[in-house]
């Protein structure tokens, strides 16, 4: 598995600045150990070593990596890789997130040939793109954003395509429509947290800014499935996270997925609680009932964890409930 340590250390052997300059004056918050329910195994399929190295030689970043997700074994030995486009350089700071800070380099033209000809060998069904925040670009990259799409359906038509995006902040509503335009299979956007938690958590979003982008994209093209998703162990209570459920709801949002959050360092935000797995069986229950076509919530959930198998659940879903009108 690749850790967090090993990325850091990584970085740090080639005299580049530090993963995250903003956390470093932090006290150190102790990771504790993870329960049994958290066990995951160590990658050492070949075909896990078959990914990594198409992601290499494609000179691709992957958020698998960059947050040291910790189900990479699994996906990448299925070939299941999130790309991560514009760089591995994000211009937030979210307490939770592994991902680099800083400022990021020029967008690359090439990147959407790249990301598409990976995926093309790859031999995807369904393919999840998401990205780092680019608040220094005046779109936040939704051009880049629609580029990708465009390079996946001429090189791989029959791969559908999952986006997780940035909320766009303080950009209007073009790069909403701008991405919406090049028609994803799936629009994803993580409001991440509950919004009083938005200070320490996330503090460069806004709350209601990321609902309104989920509304938005559905009010733009309702055939678009939108998608979003919640870590919890951060001390948010059970009330708060149904508030939040209605108000994705109230979103028209189709897909809702919890997990667990992990620390990667000492200097991220803590985690509180290990959620057990009946609270997130119950939380399932709960998002099933207010009516979400499909719910993922296990302590390994990851927005794009079984995002393929889990896109053709949601056509099914969707396809019953038309049937059922
Ligand atoms: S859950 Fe998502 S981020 Fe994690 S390894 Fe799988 S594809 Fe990558």
């Amino acid at each position: 598995m690749v850790t967090t340590r090993v990325l850091i250390d990584h970085r740090l052997a080639g005299g580049a600045t530090p993963r995250h300059p903003e956390k470093a004056h932090r006290p150190d918050n102790p990771i504790q150990r993870k329960p049994d329910w958290i066990r995951v195994r160590a990658p050492n399929h070949p075909v896990y070593h078959e990914t990594r190295e198409l992601m290499r030689s494609h000179g691709l970043v992957t958020v698998c990596e960059e947050a040291a997700c910790p189900n990479i074994g699994e996906c990448w030995s299925q070939r299941h890789a999130t790309m991560m486009i514009m760089g591995d350089t994000c211009t937030r700071a979210c307490s939770f997130c592994n991902v680099r800070t800083g400022q990021p380099d020029v967008l690359d033209a090439s990147e959407p040939e790249r990301v598409a000809d990976a995926v093309a060998k790859l031999g995807l069904r369904h393919v999840v793109i998401t990205s780092v925040d680019r608040d220094d670009l005046a779109d936040g990259g939704a051009a880049h954003f629609a580029a990708v799409i465009r390079a996946l359906r001429a090189a791989a038509p029959d791969t559908t395509v999952e986006v997780l995006t940035p909320d766009f902040l303080r950009k209007g509503d073009g790069p909403i429509e701008m991405v919406v335009a090049a028609r994803p299979d799936v629009f994803n956007h993580n409001l991440e947290t509950v919004p009083r938690l938005y200070p320490t958590i996330r503090p460069g979003a806004r709350y209601f800014q990321s609902l309104r982008l989920l509304d938005r994209v559905k009010q733009l093209d309702p055939s678009i499935f939108t998608k979003s998703g919640l870590m919890v162990g951060f001390g948010e209570q059970k009330p708060e996270i149904m508030q939040v459920m209605d108000d994705l709801r109230v979103a028209d949002v189709d897909f809702l997925t919890l997990g667990q959050y992990l620390q990667p360092t000492v200097k991220h935000a803590a985690v509180v609680e290990f959620v057990t797995p009946d609270a997130f069986a119950e939380y399932a229950a709960i998002s099933r009932a207010k009516g979400f076509l499909l719910v993922s919530a296990t302590p390994l959930t990851r927005s794009s964890y079984h995002a393929d198998t889990d896109f053709a659940r949601l056509k099914q879903a969707r396809q019953i409930r038309l049937l059922a009108a």
